[in-house]
């Protein structure tokens, strides 16, 4: 018997970290320093073959406009089944906010089970230089133990570094809760 699965994917997180770069690149394998900041919210499909048996639909919702709130509505959130949490290696600031975005999510939606929905946390921008997150990348495993997060990647959307491992945790542990 094939299985189908569609799952929705929130990819959040501040403004200009790269959310819209890492879904053109999954999905349409491009890369470019110009996304226009379009208002409103966007999709895109990757389908995945998963095993012989499992295909994966992934819908990857992306935003555009409402990042400076970090406050999304319900309507965003409801149904998602898993988050790609991003945040850019030069800006320190884009990782606070990454909190945030965590609590947003987790207040927002759950799981049919009443779990919160898989997360895995991104720190993307990885081919730049770091400046004062240096010091912070070495403590992303406890910090993602701490908040709840699956684990977290370094990735690079111009250089298609991890996007698609961060990709296959996400679907391997939202997987796992079907
Ligand atoms: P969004 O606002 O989160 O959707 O961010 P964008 O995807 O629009 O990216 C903001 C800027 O960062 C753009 O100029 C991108 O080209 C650039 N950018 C995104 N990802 C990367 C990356 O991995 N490396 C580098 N060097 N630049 C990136
Ligand atoms: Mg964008």
């Amino acid at each position: 018997m094939q299985q189908e699965h569609l799952f929705k994917i929130l990819v959040i997180g501040d403004l200009g970290v790269g959310k819209t770069s890492i879904i053109k690149r999954y999905v349409h394998q491009v890369f470019s320093q110009h996304y226009r900041a379009t208002i409103g919210v966007d999709f895109a499909l990757k389908v995945l073959n998963w095993d012989q048996r499992t295909v994966v639909r992934l819908q990857l919702w992306d935003i555009a406009g409402q990042e400076r709130y970090g406050n999304m509505t319900r309507v965003y959130y409801r149904e998602a089944v898993g988050a790609l949490v991003v945040f850019d290696v030069t800006r320190i600031s884009t990782f606070e906010a990454v909190l945030k975005w965590k609590d947003d999510l987790d207040a927002k939606v759950r799981l049919a089970n009443g779990k919160p929905v898989p997360a895995v946390l991104l720190a993307n921008k990885a081919d730049q230089s770091r400046e004062g997150l240096c010091s912070q990348l070495p403590k992303l495993d406890a910090f993602c133990k701490d908040h709840g997060f699956v684990t977290w990647f370094e990735t690079s959307a111009k250089e298609n570094t991890n996007i698609d491992a961060a990709a296959r945790c996400l679907v391997d542990n939202i997987l796992a809760n079907e």
